[in-house]
């Protein structure tokens, strides 16, 4: 089953939640002078058009970054965040909005490598154009990510951020991102993982952050971001979550100032708010 394209949602309030972390963790990674990879299990198609085509259908990112677009009072992780959107729209306007793949792209050293599974023949034909002039430096697999990631691991540098970002359309992506991650974690224990989920009121994605933390990770984190209160009639997607395994020891502190502002500014309702949880030695 691949109904599910990106390009709908490209910007909205999830998207800004999953790239301000992830842009946070590669930061950290690179700040000491030593190699790392970035894998992404599930790419998309690296960046996506908000003035034409499937974007500007429901506009999701004018509730999402467009909030965020013109402040001059962003946290620093927010700017730093925004500026990668930054480097796509030099002219200003926000007209292109980067995928996951772009951003790390744009945040890693040139010396490090992405490694990017993308199973949609669509979107992974996108991508491939997206970095047709990136050379060595980004490899891309039409492949099912949470399959193909055990050949990689653990990546040579033996440093690596690895993204589980499944479109949970098929409700046995909770328990194919479970397994993925019990694999991957026999491979690669020191890897840092970030795995995106949606806050839906159903039961596999209450228990998914349950499961995710009894992983046996030397620590973890989780953030959500609740755009509005859940519907009454159990339908519907009212915040997204990231939870973070073997995150830096940095990034509490800086979610404590994130969430707040987030949950101020990308708020739908009156029931907007969010939850940071850690535990193990974080
Ligand atoms: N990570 C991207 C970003 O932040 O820009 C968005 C990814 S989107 C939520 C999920 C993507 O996974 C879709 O492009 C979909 O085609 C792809 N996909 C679905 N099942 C897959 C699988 N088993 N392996 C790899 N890609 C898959």
């Amino acid at each position: 089953m691949l109904s599910y394209r990106h390009a709908f949602h490209a910007g909205n309030h999830a998207d800004v939640l999953k790239h301000l972390i992830q842009i946070e963790l590669l930061n950290y990674l690179g700040q000491k002078a030593k190699p790392y990879w970035y894998i992404d299990t599930h790419a998309g198609a690296g960046a996506y058009s908000l003035v034409e085509g499937y974007a500007t259908k429901n506009a999701e990112f004018e509730s999402g970054i467009a909030r965020l677009w013109r402040r001059d009072d962003l946290p620093e992780a927010v700017a730093n965040y925004v500026e990668v959107v930054r480097s796509l729209n030099a002219d200003g306007e926000l007209k292109l909005y980067p995928g996951s793949p772009w951003c790390a792209a744009e945040v890693m050293p040139a010396s490090d490598k992405l490694r990017l599974f993308e199973l949609h023949p669509t979107d992974h034909q996108l991508l491939a154009d997206t970095f047709a002039d990136a050379g060595r430096r980004v490899q891309i697999q039409q492949a099912n990510g949470f399959e193909a990631i055990k050949a990689i691991l653990p990546p040579p540098p033996r440093r690596a951020l690895v993204l589980i970002d499944p479109p949970y359309e098929d409700k046995r992506d909770y328990q194919h991102v479970i397994t993925a991650l019990k694999e991957s974690l026999k491979r690669f224990a020191t890897g840092v993982y970030a795995v995106w989920y949606p806050c839906l009121q159903r039961a596999e994605m209450k228990e998914l952050p349950k499961d995710l933390k009894k992983l046996g990770a030397k620590n973890w984190l989780r953030a959500e971001l609740h755009v509005q209160k859940p519907s009454s009639d159990g339908f519907g997607m009212h915040g997204s979550g990231m939870f973070i395994l073997n995150a830096p020891w940095t990034l509490p502190q800086t979610l404590r100032e994130v969430l707040p502002y987030l949950a101020q500014h990308l708020a739908q309702d009156a029931g907007a708010s969010y939850v940071l949880e850690t535990g193990g030695d974080l």
